[in-house]
């Protein structure tokens, strides 16, 4: 486990504080830009006040990993669903009622999910933003693609379903001090690019309250961050 990642849950003006003090840092010691980083507040267990005070501060994106937390806070978060991205595992049978709550659904970790979220989406006659979440350590406890089958995943995707707009990677990698899966990461989304650089892939979401600056410093472009902002979660919501 690492350590010493949790902000003051009293104190969500502080930790933001010092959550920007970091990201400035770490972007300036790796010659990249600030702004080029969004901090995105993750809001599982978390009171929808308390999310407001975080929107408040400036922050302009929440993500939402349970399907029925977020249909029951959404309508109290004072923004609009373009401010709310979907990073939780995805059933089919829960499609329709995330679908319209959220701009993103950055968790696409099967073909059968892209597949049956292209479906809805031409039932309702709209395009869904989603990434393509990247199983980097290939951990049995964790959803995405093996790295091997992403470009081959990408392309199913955007011949077949053209309903969905895919917007870059995402990934939860292992809890480990090795750099290596955050540098497998960032050179998959760089062939990504590569390869279709016609196509508006622009995000790159790692880094989480425990690696954030490692993952900045690997070209992360939104890292999502809970107990660094809000404080610990209750126990029995451990991740
Ligand atoms: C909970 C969660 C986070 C935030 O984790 P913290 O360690 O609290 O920052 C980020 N991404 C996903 C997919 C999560 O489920």
């Amino acid at each position: 486990m690492i350590k010493n990642c949790c902000g003051d849950a009293g104190d969500i003006a502080g930790n933001l504080r010092t959550i920007q003090e970091k990201v400035r840092q770490t972007a300036q010691s790796c010659g990249r830009d600030e702004k080029s980083i969004t901090i995105m507040a993750v809001t599982k267990t978390v009171a929808p006040e308390r999310v407001n005070e975080a929107l408040a501060l400036g922050i302009s994106l929440l993500g939402e990993n349970r399907v029925q937390e977020c249909c029951e806070k959404y309508q109290s978060y004072r923004c609009g669903t373009q401010q709310i991205h979907f990073i939780g595992h995805l059933q089919t049978n829960k499609i329709r009622a995330i679908i319209n709550k959220v701009s993103m659904i950055e968790s696409v970790d099967t073909i059968h999910l892209a597949e049956a979220l292209n479906e809805e989406c031409v039932r309702q006659d709209m395009q869904m933003a989603v990434l393509l979440q990247v199983n980097i350590g290939m951990e049995p406890t964790k959803s995405g693609f093996p790295a091997e089958e992403l470009f081959q995943a990408y392309d199913v995707i955007e011949k077949q379903f053209p309903r969905l707009q895919i917007r870059g990677l995402m990934t939860v990698p292992p809890d480990s001090p090795d750099d290596q899966y955050f540098a497998q990461m960032q050179k998959l989304y760089q062939k990504l690019q590569q390869a279709h650089p016609d196509r508006p892939i622009d995000t790159l979401s790692m880094g989480m309250s425990g690696d954030f600056e490692r993952a900045i410093r690997f070209g992360s472009t939104q890292i999502r961050l809970g107990r660094a902002l809000f404080g610990q979660r209750p126990q029995l919501n451990k991740n």
